[in-house]
């Protein structure tokens, strides 16, 4: 199931964007799933199918109370709860660059293709100006124009007599910043003399999104059926990754609910934002994250009780993605996981698959080790070493010595030395002694606590999106038959 706020693309404390007489779709399109407002179908889910517990009630009056007094005839009280609870953005000023103050162009579109060139795009486009062409393999301002992303957008717009106004490459739709990310745009105008390059900023309206979701299969198969985009998926597998085991010990009946923000420019999708919080429940036990940035800028993810989940080891060297989310699924004889016998965890993965060092340390061996084939041996502190073996081929440049930190790549999955397909085998030894390693990375102590003085912010910060956390949870409980269930 998934709540989508797109519909509302003003900021979701504006009252009007509420689309109210939708209020009965939800009900009817339950079994074949709603995407509606996440704003409206919370408060709704909470009152109409009247899941609220006491305690909750008892929150969602005070919450409301106290919207009433700041906002008294626009909303009505069950949406209040949730207007509250849901931690919006401020919204950001858009830049002009979506409307030209001339009288409105004519304005083509296209895509980048592959094996596309300049001339290619041009001629698409139906520019047949030699002069911009020109102006394009000379002006070192238009230099993003070499840069043909497939799939990125180029616009045209002509005038009312077809002369060419300006061209518009949108080449990087979601620029990673601290703040709420960035559209860059490449705009070539035409001026009475020729051509002028600018490069542009726009600022990325960001939506806040909630799904719900059950494991049947696998996560991404979960998340899809969510609507949830691949880059949040790859987000709440990594938060909590030291918590779970998103590779090996994902269960059938495991469920998810998160809070996370995509981002628009001028109402396109421009791409995913942050997972601002997250439960997951696996094998009966309840995880979450929450992001927590003191500063704005720099932040971290906590449990709902101010403990740091970045772990001083990973727990897994191959990273969870589209392709290793069935890993776990296929059994290649001969693999095991840790026991008496079998000193490491193997991990099934096609030849090639990257593995990442799982903590920071120093290249103690890299090269061949008879049985365990192309192996290097990590070292992160005097007692503790990380080997990885049967690798195809090592990291670049990757010798002994080297210093590393915790994810770099440092080589391939192969099936070198005595090895029955491909796989990574890795140990985790104490004091060279090979011990579980999923023990002792969950038994690990975090890198990073929360500090004594942001505790009370912490607790300002987190507070809404347990509240969120727990409509979701009450929600998914109502009619668990849908929490899998969703349409874009
Ligand atoms: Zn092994």
């Amino acid at each position: 199931m998934l709540f989508k706020n797109h519909k509302t693309p003003k900021p979701a404390f504006a009252p009007s964007a509420l689309p109210l007489s939708g209020q009965q779709e939800p009900r009817s399109g339950l079994a074949i799933g709603v995407v509606i407002s996440s704003v409206l179908v919370l408060g709704l889910v909470a009152v109409a199918l009247g899941v609220m517990q006491p305690s909750n009630m008892a929150a969602s009056d005070r919450l409301s109370g106290a919207e009433k007094t700041n906002n008294p005839d626009q909303v009505a009280p069950e949406q209040t709860l949730v207007l509250n609870i849901v931690p919006v953005p401020a919204p950001v000023e858009t830049a002009a660059v979506e409307q030209a103050p001339e009288a409105t162009p004519f304005i083509t579109e296209t895509r980048i293709r592959s094996g596309d060139t300049l001339a290619t795009v041009l001629k698409r486009l139906d520019i047949s100006d030699g002069d911009l062409l020109n102006f394009l393999t000379r002006e070192p301002k238009a230099r993003s124009v070499y840069k043909l992303n497939v799939g990125r957008t180029v616009q045209a717009a002509t005038n009312d007599d077809g002369d060419l106004m300006w061209v518009r490459y949108y080449h990087t739709p979601n620029a990673e910043t601290n703040g709420p990310g960035v559209a860059k745009t490449l705009q070539i105008t035409a001026t009475k003399g020729g051509f002028e390059a600018e490069e542009l900023q726009q600022p990325l309206e960001t939506h806040v999104e909630v799904a719900v979701g059950t494991i049947r299969s696998s996560l991404f198969a979960a998340t899809d059926i969510a609507g949830i985009p691949d880059g949040i998926t790859m987000q709440m597998a990594d938060v909590l990754s030291n918590k779970v085991d998103f590779l090996r010990g994902l269960r059938v009946g495991d469920q998810f609910r998160v809070v996370y923000e995509t981002r628009t420019i001028g109402g396109r999708h421009a791409g995913a934002g942050r997972v601002l919080a997250i439960e997951f429940i696996n094998g009966g036990k309840t995880y979450n994250a929450v992001w927590f940035s003191p500063d704005g800028d720099k932040g971290n993810y906590y449990t709902l009780e101010g403990e740091s989940l970045r772990g001083a080891f990973l727990r897994n060297s191959l990273k969870f993605s589209r392709i290793s989310s069935t890993f776990g699924m296929r059994k290649l004889p001969g693999l095991q996981a840790w026991s008496g016998h079998h000193a490491g965890v193997d991990y099934a993965a096609p030849t090639g698959t990257p593995i990442h060092a799982t903590a920071d340390g120093t290249v103690d061996f890299v090269g061949w080790k008879n049985g365990y084939g192309n192996t290097i041996i990590l070292r992160h502190h005097s007692k503790i070493t990380t080997l990885y073996a049967h690798q195809s081929r090592f990291a670049a440049g990757l010798k002994a010595g080297m210093k590393v930190s915790q994810g770099d790549l440092i080589g391939y999955v192969g099936s070198t030395g005595w090895s029955t397909g491909p796989h990574l085998h890795y140990e985790f030894r104490v004091a060279d002694k090979p011990i579980d390693p999923l023990t002792a990375t969950a038994n690990m102590p975090t890198a990073k606590p929360l500090a004594e003085e942001h505790r009370d912010q912490f607790a300002q910060v987190v507070a809404p999106y347990k509240q969120q956390l727990q409509v979701l949870a009450k929600f998914q409980e109502a009619v668990p038959e849908t929490s899998n269930v969703a349409r874009r």
